[in-house]
C-alpha cells in the first residue's frame, strides 16, 4: 500500500490547519478545502467526499475543538475516526454456515485477481484450522482451470473440476463431494468477463441460486479507483454481494477504491491483496488503514 500523495497531501492540509495554535471555523473550512482536494485527487468518490467532509467539518467546528486548547490532536483524531468509519469502522468478519461446507462464492471482472485470491483466500483458512476446497467454475478462459490447480497445489488445497461441464452443475456436485471428503469451505472460482454483461450476471445469479452461498465475495482491483467502486456498485445491485475484496493494493498509489467502496456500496471490504506472492492476503482493517493514510 503506498498512498504517499493522498497521506501527504492530509499531513500538509492538517499540519497547516492546526499549526496555528488556537482554531478558528474560518481555519478549519479552509483546511477542509484542502482534504476533499486530496480525497479527489486520489479518486474518491465526488458525493463520498463531499459528505466526510461535511461530517468532518461539523465535528471540528463543534465547541470541542474550537475551544479546546489543543485543537491539532483533535482535528487528527477526528478526520482518524471518520475515516476508519467510512471504511467501515471494524474488521468485517467472514461469516460461517451451520452445516458444512460453508461456501463462499467469489466473483469479478477478468484480471481483478480472482483466481489468485481464491487460493490466497484458501491458504489463508488453512492456517485458520479450516480444510478449505476449490472449485473450479471459470470454464470460458481455457487456462482458468488449469491455473486454479496449480495455485491450488501451491497452498495445498485440492480442487474440483468438471472441465467445461455447464458451472451450476459443478459448483453442485463440488459441495457433494465436500461434504463426502469433509472440507468445510468450499471457494468457488466464477467466470470473468472483461466488461460486465447480462450473461455473466446470468451465470452468477443461477449459481448463486442454485447453492446459496454462505459468503459472496466480489473481487475489484484497487488499481482502477473509481472504476472499482462502479463494478462493486453493478455486481452488488444484481448479486446482493456479501464483501468486497480489494486486490492490488500494493500496487495502488491513490487509495479512492479502499475509501469509497463501502460508503458507496454498504459492502464492507473483507480482505485485501497486497502481492502476487499466495500469501499476501490480509484481513481488511479499518482503523488501521486509516491510521497508514494519515501516518
Ligand atoms: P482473474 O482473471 O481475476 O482470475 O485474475 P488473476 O488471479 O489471474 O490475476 C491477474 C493478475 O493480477 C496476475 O498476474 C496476478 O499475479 C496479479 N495479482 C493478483 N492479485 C494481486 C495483488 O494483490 N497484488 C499484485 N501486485 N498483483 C496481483
Amino acid at each position: 500500500m503506498a498512498f504517499e500523495g493522498l497521506s501527504e497531501k492530509l499531513q500538509g492540509a492538517l499540519r497547516k490547519m492546526t499549526g496555528r495554535g488556537r482554531l478558528t471555523e474560518q481555519a478549519v473550512k479552509e483546511g477542509m478545502r484542502e482534504v476533499r482536494m486530496a480525497l479527489l485527487e486520489a479518486d474518491v468518490n465526488y458525493a463520498v467526499a463531499k459528505d466526510f467532509i461535511r461530517k468532518v467539518t461539523e465535528r471540528c467546528v463543534g465547541a470541542d475543538v474550537l475551544s479546546s486548547l489543543t485543537p491539532s490532536q483533535q482535528v487528527i483524531r477526528i478526520v482518524n475516526e471518520e475515516m476508519t468509519e467510512l471504511m467501515g469502522s471494524t474488521n468485517a468478519k467472514l461469516n460461517w454456515s451451520s452445516s458444512v461446507p460453508s461456501i463462499i462464492m467469489l466473483c469479478g471482472l477478468q484480471g481483478a485477481g480472482k483466481t489468485t485470491m481464491c487460493a490466497k483466500l484458501a491458504g489463508y483458512l488453512t492456517k485458520q484450522g479450516k480444510k478449505p476446497m476449490l472449485a473450479a467454475c471459470d470454464i470460458y478462459r481455457p487456462a482458468a482451470i488449469k491455473q486454479l490447480q496449480v495455485v491450488g497445489q501451491q497452498v495445498n488445497v485440492p480442487v474440483f473440476e468438471k472441465g467445461t461441464q455447464d458451472p451450476v452443475k459443478t459448483a453442485k456436485e463440488a459441495i457433494e463431494y465436500a461434504r463426502y471428503y469433509q472440507r468445510d469451505v468450499l471457494i468457488i472460482d466464477t467466470a470473468g468477463r472483461l466488461h460486465i454483461d447480462e450473461e455473466l450476471m446470468d451465470e452468477l445469479l443461477r449459481i448463486r441460486d442454485t447453492v446459496s452461498p454462505t459468503e459472496i465475495l466480489l473481487t475489484v482491483d484497487a488499481m482502477t479507483g473509481q472504476d472499482a467502486v462502479n463494478v462493486a456498485k453493478a455486481f452488488d445491485e444484481k448479486l446482493n454481494v456479501t464483501g468486497v475484496i480489494l486486490t492490488k493494493l500494493d500496487g495502488d498509489t491513490r487509495g479512492g477504491a479502499a475509501l469509497s467502496i463501502k460508503a458507496v456500496t454498504g459492502k464492507p471490504i473483507k480482505f485485501s491483496g497486497i502481492g502476487e506472492k499466495l500469501s499476501d492476503i490480509e484481513p481488511f482493517h479499518p482503523d488501521r488503514m486509516a491510521s497508514r493514510i494519515l501516518g
